[in-house]
């Protein structure tokens, strides 16, 4: 079996953890496992996890363990079977037990955790990120704008593919707060988790897009 990378992104919300996550998985062809947007599907598409993540996910809050723990399970061990070259995990794992679950979980299926990327950001940007962030509604594109620092040139149109933007539920400027809130209270602790295991790398999120991309592709090869 060839060589794996396998990489958690890690970082506050409105960091820009998403959108790096996923140019890096462009660019490397490596599996993008977006947590986020695996819940958000669930709840459009009305699954069982789905129906028990809305609330959660709508307020701010981080959603179960548990349900997050199984999704991801299942993610990885359909990758798994496709002899694949390594994935990049964005948004899990939130809590110190979804990392010991994610850290028997890679036992289990004999794979290696590489890095684990921290985007950081200063707290004062964070909220103003979020609440005005634009995405496209067409799902096989997902551009992501903000209409302070990446307006689209035509209002509320994708610049790419030129389908209508939307706003999630959870940027409005009281969800995002309670993200922050969530990530102080429960995810932050990680930080120190994965750096007494050596595997942090801090990265400067304040940085313009383009030049947090440029410092990631150089540590990655
Ligand atoms: P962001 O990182 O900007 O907050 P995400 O799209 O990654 O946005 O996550 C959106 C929401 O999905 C979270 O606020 C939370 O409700 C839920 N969620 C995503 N990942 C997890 C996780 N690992 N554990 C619990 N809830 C999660
Ligand atoms: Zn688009």
């Amino acid at each position: 079996m060839q060589k794996q990378v396998n990489i958690i992104f890690f970082g506050a919300p409105g960091a820009g953890k998403g959108t790096q996550a996923k140019k890096i998985s462009h660019e490397l062809k490596l599996p993008h496992i977006d947590t986020g947007s695996l819940i958000r599907e669930a709840i459009a598409n009305k699954t069982e996890l789905g129906t028990k993540a809305q609330q959660f996910v709508e307020s701010g809050k981080l959603v179960p363990d548990q349900l997050v723990i199984d999704l991801i399970r299942e993610k990885l061990i359909v990758l798994k079977d496709k002899n694949f070259n390594g994935f990049i995990l964005d948004g899990f794992p939130r809590t110190i037990l979804q990392a010991n679950a994610l850290k028997s979980l890679l036992e289990e299926l004999k794979l290696d955790l590489a890095y684990v990327l921290n985007i950081q950001s200063p707290e004062n940007i964070l909220v103003k990120r979020l609440s005005s962030r634009r995405l496209c509604s067409n799902k096989s594109c997902g551009a992501i704008f903000n209409l302070v620092t990446r307006k689209p040139k035509e209002e509320n149109k994708c610049d790419v593919c030129g389908s209508p933007l939307y706003q999630r539920k959870d940027d409005t400027e009281e969800a995002a707060k309670e993200r922050l809130n969530e990530y102080h209270n429960k995810t932050a602790p990680l930080e120190k988790y994965y750096r007494d295991q050596n595997k942090l790398i801090d990265i400067d999120g304040a940085k313009e897009p383009e030049e947090v991309y440029n410092k990631i592709i150089k540590i990655l090869s």
